[in-house]
């Protein structure tokens, strides 16, 4: 019997391991490709190898992508470097990783006759939205070398399903958190940072005065909607994907209960960001199902 072989770049991060459990649940033979700069042999331990193939490769560096992509019915291009201040520290090493290593994977993919290529862009192209929620179509506005990239990234994705008729798609990630969320280093994200001071009894530092807010969405939400895409018959599309609910920093402590620490504003911030969903709902049929506090209590019981 023919299965279905997906590719999977960053597949030991993250998003990229949530996403291996729900294809293999699926019936899908996964092929990791990862540098393990952030992502974790541990995270996809719980795999059998006949379900999911494991290599360290550099999507960036590596010229031999072709022997791994071939025969792929799906590629998940998920691997990238994240965060903003290092991206600003260095863009250069931002721009290899995360352009250069979008281009190898395309060239890669144009020579084998795949179902869809899935790219997980960032909402942070949006900079400082002018208004919310936000549309794809609203204005894009970089603000610092991560965003430039990401989204040099998605250019590419999208210029290569026009050039070339590949079947992609992109996915302008808002706030992700889940099982497996990255929060060992100096820049990770709210809920991260909350969960390792939590375990550490350390108080949750709250930037600024807590009121600004974010489109949290739960990694589970996240995997089903790439469930859902890749069997759709849309091609060539951008969608945001995120709760389409905001929710203040302030909630999400108190949630989380305990002490809290007010730390400085972060300059470059945007205050607000909001996901407008409106269009891979009524494409794919999807809907998030996860409440933020349903997915933090779920998180803190882990
Ligand atoms: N934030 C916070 N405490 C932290 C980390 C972040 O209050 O320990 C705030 C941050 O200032 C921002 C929001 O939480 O307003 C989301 O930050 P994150 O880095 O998670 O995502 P992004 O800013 O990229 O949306």
């Amino acid at each position: 019997m023919k299965f279905t072989k997906s590719i999977i770049t960053g597949g030991a991060g993250f998003i990229g391991s949530n996403l291996t459990d729900t294809l293999v649940k699926n019936g899908h033979k996964v092929i990791v490709l990862d540098n393990f700069v952030s992502g974790k042999k541990s995270n996809l331990s719980h795999h059998k190898k006949s379900n999911v193939k494991v290599f360290k490769i550099d999507i960036s560096k590596s010229k031999s992508l072709d022997k791994y992509f071939k025969g792929a019915d799906y590629i998940f291009h998920l691997a990238g470097l994240a965060e903003i201040i290092p991206s600003i520290k260095d863009p250069k090493k931002y721009f290899i990783n995360n352009v250069l290593g979008s281009l190898n994977v395309l060239e890669a993919a144009k020579k084998t006759k795949i179902k869809k290529l899935i790219y997980a862009a960032s909402s942070s192209c949006y900079g400082n939205p002018k208004k919310l929620p936000i549309s794809e179509n609203d204005e894009i506005d970089l603000q610092h070398p991560y965003a430039v990239t990401k989204f040099m990234g998605e250019e590419l994705i999208m210029r290569y399903a026009n050039l070339f008729k590949m079947p992609n798609i992109s996915f302008r990630f808002f706030n992700v958190y889940g099982p497996r969320f990255n929060n060992s280093g100096q820049y990770s994200a709210v809920i991260g940072n909350f969960l390792s001071q939590r375990r550490n009894k350390k108080p949750l530092t709250i930037v600024g005065d807590g009121k600004q807010t974010r489109d949290f969405i739960h990694v589970d939400d996240l995997t089903s909607a790439f469930l859902k895409v890749i069997k759709s018959k849309y091609v060539n599309k951008i969608y945001n994907l995120g709760s389409g609910k905001k929710t203040s920093i302030n909630t999400i402590a108190k949630i989380f209960g305990g002490k809290k620490k007010f730390i400085p504003i972060r300059p470059g911030e945007p205050k607000n960001s909001l996901a407008n969903i409106s269009k891979i709902k009524k494409d794919i049929n999807w809907k998030p199902k996860v409440s933020i506090k349903v997915g933090i209590k779920k998180l803190l019981k882990d």
